[in-house]
């Protein structure tokens, strides 16, 4: 059964204002009412909507760059749409099948928070019972026509019950999340996992050196900054905060752009970190984390 169809996934969904369980209703038409604070939350062309918080910047740019991307492959196409940035975008679903491939089995249930359209296509849906979220609701309808069960909403608020699902997916998300705003991210998304369940998380290298030089050249020519914030970490930064919500490091894959290298290790230190412009880890949720 699909969310998209207004039936649940068999999952248990909570509340993402104040987190008691939530009951589905019969019908796909209407709304989910929380019985505990009476929030109400529609279900739009049978896509649940947990949306919770008011537009800010992020969100605007995002619904304003899907407005004029649908049907392509990510939601941050810039106008024009040049072949350099298409052959990436490609390079980068690619880099991202290969370590879900590698890190989480076959079969998983994954929920992909800021899933977008649906980058991973059929290599995702074939391989996995996925289930996507997204802020950005026009790129929904295209991730459900692919078979993901979707939601609306937050990715600081999701509106699922602790230790649901065996893996989630976070890619190139954590960037547009300044600090504290990123431990409610990490801590949403070790929560939902069951224990011994998986972070996949992708994020922009801050060691690169390629990003090194961009940052040193916007400066110079005091260029403005970003329509959205783009905040680039180090892998062991990130790893950090991953601790502190039950996660430890497994493994790092590092991407080595604008080639499609992608090369492992398995600590945040290696000789390869300046030359990947964005980098994964797998992360394990402990087995004593609630
Ligand atoms: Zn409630």
């Amino acid at each position: 059964m699909s969310a998209g169809l207004g039936a649940p996934l068999a999952v248990t969904h909570r509340c993402p204002r104040c987190h008691a369980v939530l009951t589905w209703p019969a019908s796909a038409q209407g709304a989910i009412t929380c019985e505990a604070c009476h929030a109400a939350f529609p279900l739009i062309d049978g896509i649940p909507s947990f949306e919770l918080s008011g537009h800010d910047r992020v969100r605007a740019f995002f619904s304003e760059v899907a407005s004029r991307s649908l049907g392509s492959n990510i939601a941050y196409i810039p106008e024009p749409e040049s072949p350099a940035f298409k052959r990436q975008a490609h390079v980068y679903a690619a880099a991202v099948a290969r370590v879900l491939g590698r890190w989480v089995p076959y079969g998983t249930l994954v929920l992909d928070v800021g899933c977008g359209h649906g980058m991973l296509r059929e290599f995702a849906t074939s391989h996995y019972r996925m289930a996507g979220i997204d802020f950005v609701f026009r790129m929904l309808p295209s991730a459900r026509a692919q078979g993901y069960a979707v939601y609306h909403g937050e990715a600081t608020a999701l509106p699922f019950a602790d230790n649901q699902f065996g893996a989630a997916l976070c890619t190139e998300i954590l960037n547009q999340y300044e600090d504290p705003a990123a431990e409610v991210l990490l801590g949403e998304l070790s929560r939902i996992c069951v224990p011994n369940g998986l972070v996949i998380l992708s994020t922009m290298n801050r060691a690169s050196a390629l990003r090194l030089l961009v940052r040193f050249a916007r400066r110079l020519s005091g260029q403005a900054p970003m329509d959205v914030p783009q905040v680039s970490r180090t892998c062991r930064s990130v790893v950090a905060i991953a601790e502190r919500h039950g996660l430890l490091l497994s493994e790092a894959a590092w991407l080595l752009s604008p080639t499609r290298a992608l090369t492992f290790s398995q600590s945040c230190s290696t000789v390869v970190a300046p030359l990947a412009t964005n980098y994964f880890v797998c992360l394990r949720k402990r087995s004593d984390a609630s």
